[in-house]
């Protein structure tokens, strides 16, 4: 039995099993359907992990676009579900708090500019990248960053190769598994089965560990540097307090708060 009495799951899809192309994560795409499904399993694997290893708290956070992905019918009736979005700074982390043993993340997918996945984005795709003092920053460490600043640790990543590499990056603690292999415009992926079954398997793992080491290490300067696809953009977002212009596509944001950070981010991707 594991001493984690609550956990958090963030999902996305673009990170699930074999998932390659945008109407494939669109709510109104006949492909949709099939990974919505996967999306849905691959949390329900966590989840029972987590139960099985004596967590007595599991809450879901639907975070992929309209956040009204997973079959909630689909998942055991221990699992609280937070789905749609409310608006706030916390974005696809909402309902974390300090009370929470650890996050794991399912479904989560490479950032923008990388080649790690065809589906590689970070929060949007009007911007080409956002970066974290200097480094292209991904969503899982948007929010991973966010869990240090309330004190939450890291247990678990799911997503495609790329992403559990950066994962491991920012804290080799962290037990992940890889859904697919990005291939330029394609994925390669085991089949889905495999995939579910080592999610519970390393989910299981995780939570024996002691994860006192798996916060992700949240910088005391904080520097956000946003490149847009249109300048007018950048321009647009460089009037939110305390930004500026770096380049005409550009902006930048200095700080040494977080909170201030995602709402920063909340405003600007
Ligand atoms: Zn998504």
């Amino acid at each position: 039995m594991s001493n984690v009495k609550k956990v958090f799951i963030s999902a996305d899809i673009e990170g699930v099993n074999n998932i390659v192309s945008w109407d494939e994560t669109e709510l109104k795409d006949s492909e949709y359907t099939y990974f919505r499904k996967q999306m849905t399993e691959e949390v329900k694997r966590a989840c029972i992990a987590c139960h099985e290893a004596g967590v007595e708290e599991i809450f879901v956070k639907d975070a992929h676009d309209y956040a009204r992905n997973i079959i909630f019918s689909e998942l055991p009736s221990y699992v609280k579900l937070h789905r749609g979005w409310e608006g706030g700074p916390c974005s696809m982390m909402a309902g974390l708090d300090s009370s929470f043993d650890c996050v794991m993340f399912i479904g989560y997918h490479s950032p923008s500019k990388s080649d790690g996945n065809p589906l590689a984005h970070t929060m949007n795709t009007r911007i080409n990248y956002v970066k974290i003092n200097g480094e292209i920053a991904s969503e899982f460490l948007i929010n991973s960053l966010y869990a240090s600043y309330l004190g939450v640790p890291i247990a678990f990543l799911s997503g495609d190769e790329n992403m559990t590499k950066l994962a491991k990056q920012a804290n080799p603690n962290i037990k992940t598994v890889a859904t697919k292999v990005g291939s330029h415009g394609a994925v390669i992926s085991e089949h889905p089965e495999v995939t579910n079954k080592r999610i519970e398997e390393q989910v299981k793992l995780a939570l024996e560990g002691d994860l006192s080491q798996n916060i992700v290490l949240l910088p005391k300067k904080i520097e956000i540097e946003v490149d847009y696809k249109t300048h007018k953009e950048a321009y647009s977002a460089s009037f939110f307090p305390g930004c500026k212009l770096k380049t005409s596509s550009s902006i930048e944001f200095k700080t040494n708060d977080y909170a201030k950070a995602i709402v920063m981010m909340k405003f600007t991707l």
